[in-house]
């Protein structure tokens, strides 16, 4: 179950050259969660700023932001509800407004030697950015010579209807991040860069238990899984049926101001502060939906659900949208 941190084993490596062969990335660390993953990929460009950039240690994240719950990670997530109670916080993470190519302009100096997103932010409210921002992050991080890290711990893994987020919006990162569906439930995080930017050296990163061969195994059957039975296709071709259906509800309930996301990563805004009425309707007739705000439900469905699971869910959300705006 188990081998010396001084050894690669056949499943680590398996499941590396599936994530090399099937992204744009070269070089891949197995380790045990998604923040383990983003610690890696800031350590890594910091690594990178002190050999390449005249030791730029700065990392520009955005407003609503999540990238875990390290106190690194606690700084580089762009919420003051999240820094508040853990102050003082450790330094060399910028937020800026979301979505804003001027923003993140504004805060780049010769101190920055990074730049780390989630393509579509997630916890922070499915906020889908406008179809060139990434490009424009990308151009700047270019002109600038500096990285752009992804966080994918979310959007990957097939979630938004392509493999990974990237290839939505036809950019490549210099780092990459990948977590939650990529075990299939079993606890793994991984950190992938491109070659240029795979500077760390033996010492400078490592985890006891970061891809031992159980969770490496686990991940290279769900990755397999997922690109054998084409499930990115599904994702996507079902995530257009449930917006769709969605549109269809938005037109019908007067307290829906607006649907959102891609793939199976959606969201249901509300005119009014009920989502958690609304979650526990839907959670009595046999539908989990997440609060994601006061007046937001989020919906993540497993990627292998059919139009059929699609349907039931928007029949028990159209009720209890009925029920809840009644004062049911
Ligand atoms: N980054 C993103 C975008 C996430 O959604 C999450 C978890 O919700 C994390 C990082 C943290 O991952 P983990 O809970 O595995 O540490």
């Amino acid at each position: 179950m188990q081998t010396s941190l001084w050894y690669y084993t056949v499943p680590m490596l398996r499941l590396a050259e599936l994530l090399v062969e099937n992204s744009c990335l070269d070089r891949v660390f197995i380790c045990n969660s998604g923040l383990e993953a983003n610690e890696g990929a800031v350590k890594l460009a910091r690594r990178y700023g002190s050999l390449n950039l005249n030791g730029a240690y700065e990392v520009i994240t955005t407003n609503s932001s999540f990238h875990g719950r390290s106190l690194a990670m606690t700084a580089a997530s762009g919420q003051p509800k999240m820094h508040e109670p853990f102050e003082p916080l450790p330094v060399g993470f910028i937020n800026v407004a979301n979505n804003d190519i001027e923003a993140v302009k504004a805060a780049t100096t010769d101190k920055t030697c990074a730049i780390m997103l989630e393509p579509i932010q997630a916890e922070g409210g499915i906020n889908v950015p406008d179809g060139d921002h990434l490009k424009k992050v990308r151009e700047w991080c270019d002109s600038n010579g500096i990285l752009l890290i992804l966080d994918e711990i979310q959007t990957g893994m097939g979630r938004l209807g392509t493999l990974f987020g990237y290839q939505l919006f036809g950019v490549e990162p210099d780092i990459m991040t990948l977590a939650k569906g990529l075990g299939g439930g079993i606890p793994i995080g991984a950190l992938l860069a491109k070659e240029k930017a795979s500077v760390f050296t033996l010492g400078d990163h490592n985890a006891t238990f970061g891809g031992n061969p159980v969770t490496s195994a686990a991940a290279y059957a769900t990755l397999k899984y997922v690109l054998d039975n084409n499930i990115v296709g599904n994702a996507s071709k079902v995530g257009q049926y449930l917006m769709n259906g969605l549109k269809a509800l938005q037109g019908k309930h007067a307290i829906i101001t607006e649907v959102r996301g891609r793939g199976l990563l959606l969201a249901v805004e509300l005119n009014t502060e009920i989502a958690e009425d609304v979650l526990m309707n839907c959670l009595g007739n046999g539908l989990l939906v997440n609060r994601l705000k006061p007046n937001a439900i989020r919906m993540v469905p497993p990627l292998v659900i059919g139009n059929n699971e699609a349907d039931e869910a928007l029949s028990i959300l159209d009720k209890a949208l009925a029920s809840v705006a009644m004062g049911g």
